[in-house]
């Protein structure tokens, strides 16, 4: 997954995404900005040297549709360029151990599709509330916890109806 940032054109006020091998998007982050992704079958785990990340990225787009191809050139800053392969954690055993309980991506870390991993990780914390408000100890909050969240944070992070498309 690459990222950039750029100036936002008038027009680009939700998400445009471009499908095929190499997937590419634009996705408009403020008044003033928006970031373009792609993503590109890589080497599982690759890393790349900071230096060069620039001309990489562009290298991948060199097939990209007009629109991007054009914004291609303004990525010549290989600071900017933001590289990181996509990963994720599920984590099978218990979630808490006497006092201390883990919520969100410490426990169920998703690939960045579809708002998943802020929105899970936030509905955590409500179902937390909802049983330490409701139990007579930690401990039992935190097993009802585990027990109303873990079903759902398996499908998600295990990718179950997951789009290429990031958010
Ligand atoms: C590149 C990228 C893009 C993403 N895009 C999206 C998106 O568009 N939509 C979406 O919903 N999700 C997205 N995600 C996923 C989302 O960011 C996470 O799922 C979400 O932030 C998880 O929230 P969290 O509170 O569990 O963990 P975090 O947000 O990681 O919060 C953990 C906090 O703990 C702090 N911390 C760590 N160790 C210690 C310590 N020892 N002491 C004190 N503090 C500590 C960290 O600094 C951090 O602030 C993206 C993730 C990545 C990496």
């Amino acid at each position: 997954m690459w990222r950039y940032n750029f100036d936002r054109p008038d027009d680009v006020v939700s998400l445009q995404a471009y499908e095929g091998p190499t997937g590419v998007g634009l996705v408009p982050l403020s008044e003033r900005r928006m970031y373009m992704y792609v993503t590109t079958p890589e080497p599982a785990g690759k890393r790349f040297e900071r230096e060069g990340l620039a001309a990489a990225m562009r290298e991948r787009l060199a097939k990209a549709p007009p629109r991007i191809a054009a914004l291609a050139g303004d990525i010549t800053d290989d600071a900017e360029v933001v590289y990181k392969p996509l990963e994720w954690l599920f984590v099978e055993g218990d979630w808490s151990k006497g006092r201390v309980v883990l919520i969100g991506d410490a426990v169920h870390a998703t690939t960045p599709h579809l708002g998943q991993g802020a929105g899970m990780a936030i509905e955590d914390s409500l179902v937390l509330a909802e049983e330490l408000a409701a139990a007579e100890t930690p401990q039992a909050a935190f097993a009802a916890f585990e027990a109303r969240r873990k079903d759902a944070a398996a499908t998600s992070s295990s990718g179950r109806g997951r789009s290429a498309r990031p958010s």
